[in-house]
């Protein structure tokens, strides 16, 4: 059974422009201990979809117009604000780009950890204090016995971002949502922070969500990537099948516009050219059709719908359809 189940998820916000349909129709799962990646341009609704599961996202503004998220087989979206407090936290932990926009500049860093303990766990505050060093021990952070009485500001970025992390794994969650965890670090910090997380998630079985526009990263830690397009998931699959047989074109895209390793000097990059449609008013069709380069007529009226491609790798995306492979539908669109 999945540990989440994010069903035909519709999310958008209510602007002065109009009604920006953000999230539309997402469904995947995340299994224990599994990490799924989700990838896409800025704008894909990646960090919605992962606020939603969280019902992070400002309230007047925003309207859950559809779906549900089933986290142990309850649907989040139902949860009553106080009830939400003791899952975030508790159950499914976070860690954000930016860490100083997370932790509170005004306590030091060990009494964040403290407090989680303390309110979620029960702990009495010396345990709970106890717990926080071996945390901070436990990421990698040196003295920790100091550093548990020390502000945030007086941590370098790397120990900030170890610290969140700290404090997203003290309650041991079943979850850990990371929205681009280290798209802020310099390389080098970057590689120690995912070796972290992969390490903690061997220790602990978390399951992790990891929100990134970044593929060198996802395929370094993931199982399975889910790529999304205009708020839409466009392709899904493990982290062999999204990097070696993709079939979706903006998946296809996607690698092509990232530098590789094995790339030599008279390879060069592809971005994808155009921009993504607006979603105040998304495309009825493919939301890709105007920078796909394969598109067809069909695309343009009819919104492919994910289909299994064999082997559980899901592709919306008319070329793949079951029905265009016995029909033969044109391609010169
Ligand atoms: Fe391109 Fe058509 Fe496939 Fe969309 S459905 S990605 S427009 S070929
Ligand atoms: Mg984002």
């Amino acid at each position: 059974m999945a540990l989440l189940e994010v069903r035909d998820l519709s999310v958008s916000f209510h602007t002065y422009a109009g009604e920006v349909q953000a999230v539309r129709g997402v469904s995947f799962t995340v299994s224990k201990g599994e990490t799924i990646g989700i990838v896409g341009e800025s704008g894909c609704g990646k960090s919605v979809t992962a606020q939603s599961i969280m019902k992070l996202l400002p309230e007047p503004l925003v309207n859950y117009k559809h779906g549900q998220i089933l986290f142990n087989d309850q649907d989040l979206l139902q949860k009553e604000e106080k009830a939400m407090q003791q899952v975030r936290g508790n159950d499914i932990g976070m860690i954000f780009q930016d860490p100083m926009t997370s932790l509170n500049p005004t306590m030091h860093v060990g009494d964040q950890i403290v407090e989680g303990l303390v309110k979620h766990q029960g702990l009495s505050h010396r345990d709970a204090h106890e717990r926080a060093v071996e945390a901070l021990r436990l990421v990698g952070i040196s003295q920790p016995d100091e550093r548990v009485r020390q502000y945030p500001h007086e941590f370098s970025g790397g120990m900030r971002q170890r610290a969140m992390i700290a404090i997203a794994l003290a309650c041991r969650p079943k979850l850990l949502l990371a929205d681009e965890p280290t798209t802020a670090l310099d390389v080098t910090i970057q590689a120690q922070i995912l070796e972290l997380m992969k390490k903690l998630q061997a220790q602990t079985g978390t399951a992790i969500i990891l929100i990134t526009h970044d593929l060198g990263v996802v395929a370094d830690i993931c199982d399975r990537v889910v790529v999304m397009y205009a708020g839409e998931v466009v392709e899904m699959g493990t982290v062999d099948q999204i990097f070696y047989t993709s079939k979706h074109p903006y998946t296809s895209g996607l690698l092509a516009s990232v530098p590789r390793l094995n790339m030599n000097r008279h390879d060069s990059l592809h971005p994808i050219m155009g921009t993504p449609p607006d979603l105040l008013h998304p495309p009825v069709g493919c939301s890709f059709f105007a920078r796909c380069s394969y598109a067809m007529e069909v695309c343009r009226v009819h919104k492919p719908l994910l289909e299994d491609q064999g082997d559980h790798q899901y592709t919306a995306c008319w070329l793949h359809h079951p029905l265009a492979q016995q029909t033969g539908t044109d391609r010169s669109g």
